[in-house]
């Protein structure tokens, strides 16, 4: 279940953190995986009007929901021969190297966005490069951006060098929009805000910064049916490759969610669900259609919903325990469940 009224929350939320900026919405891989149709215009009905996307294809879902006033920045930067497609679908690329920069004005110029890379070696002109563009290359220039390596990481030194790096870029452009901020950026305060937020996992309810608490409330639940409930005897094992060892008599409940679902397999070693609003340890291996977790001492109520619901409050740990992150259980979300959208 996606609760839109959750994501609402956490718009106005990084909306409020920075008061003096304008907060846009990165919806690139179809919005984390959730929808980026139905979240884009969740959030344009919500007051926001500055959309990002990775691939113009993208743009072109996002243009649609958000409607045309909005302004779509397409941030995989500019493919020469993409110019008429781009502009005939009002998408503004986010343009990463002075060869695309000089082919995007060849082939007809117009609004761009720049982007100069101030440490993380990913897409951007370099800062020289930026500080020494000709004036002629800034002709529709509508915003400067740079992207933080390390923001989910407050006290990273990555994160002052890269400021500071930004601030030298911006003396060569006076007058034009800046934004640096990813979500994690947005927590660091306001000297990172700037004129743009461009959070994504905030809005979908993930804490990229993991040592310490954000505001945001989730926005996926996954509700699985119990499809069973048994009673493993001590000494025991649970699951493919025997690798949960029951220390004492259990009661297990067998849930229909499963890696094939998006689950990590290796999420068992130390992942949570929930049975109403007590958190349950995954026990044993995640299968593909299947996931073990240990009720002990919760079998009336676990009888009684028929129910657990994974990721919610528990996404971050269990992400945690698959040594991966939000982000990706986000994007890895399973085809098969059924999307139901709540809190219109
Ligand atoms: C993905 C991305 C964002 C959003 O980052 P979150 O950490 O999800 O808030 C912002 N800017 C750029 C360039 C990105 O690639």
């Amino acid at each position: 279940m996606v609760d839109l009224a959750a994501l609402r929350h956490n718009y106005s939320t990084l909306c409020a953190l920075a008061p003096g900026a304008r907060c846009a919405a990165v919806v690139k891989a179809d919005a984390y995986g959730l929808d980026a149709g139905r979240i884009a215009s969740t959030l344009h009905d919500a007051g926001c009007d500055i959309f990002f996307t990775a691939t113009p294809d993208e743009g072109v879902e996002v243009r649609r929901a958000a409607g045309q006033a909005s302004t779509v920045f397409v941030l995989n930067g500019y493919q020469s021969g993409t110019h008429g497609f781009l502009a005939s679908h009002g998408l503004i690329p986010v343009i990463s190297s002075a060869d695309s920069l000089q082919a995007f004005h060849r082939e007809g110029g117009g609004p761009f966005a720049l982007h100069v890379d101030t440490g993380m070696n990913r897409l951007g002109l370099t800062v020289s490069e930026a500080l020494d563009l000709p004036a002629a290359h800034k002709a529709g220039l509508q915003l400067v951006m740079s992207h933080l390596a390390c923001s989910d990481v407050p006290d990273h030194p990555m994160n002052t060098r890269q400021l500071e790096r930004f601030r030298t870029v911006l003396k060569s452009f006076p007058g034009i929009p800046a934004s640096l901020s990813n979500t994690g950026g947005v927590l660091l305060g306001l000297d990172y805000h700037f004129d743009i937020l461009r959070p994504g996992i905030g809005l979908y309810g993930v804490n990229p910064a993991t040592e310490q608490a954000a505001p945001f409330r989730p926005v996926l639940h996954v509700d699985a049916p119990i499809l069973q409930i048994r009673q493993v005897p001590a000494g025991d094992t649970i699951g493919y490759g025997a690798r949960y060892t029951a220390q004492n008599e259990r009661s297990v409940a067998i849930a229909a969610f499963g890696y094939a679902d998006g689950l990590p397999r290796a999420a068992w070693q130390s992942g949570t669900a929930r049975l109403g609003n007590i958190a349950v340890p995954l026990a044993g291996m995640v299968s593909m259609d299947l996931t073990a977790l240990d009720i002990t001492g919760h079998e009336a109520l676990a009888r009684a919903s028929g129910r657990v619901q994974f990721y919610g409050e528990d996404l971050g740990p269990v992400a945690g325990a698959s040594g991966t992150i939000g982000y990706e259980l986000l994007v890895r979300l399973g085809q098969r469940l059924k999307r139901e959208y709540r809190g219109q």
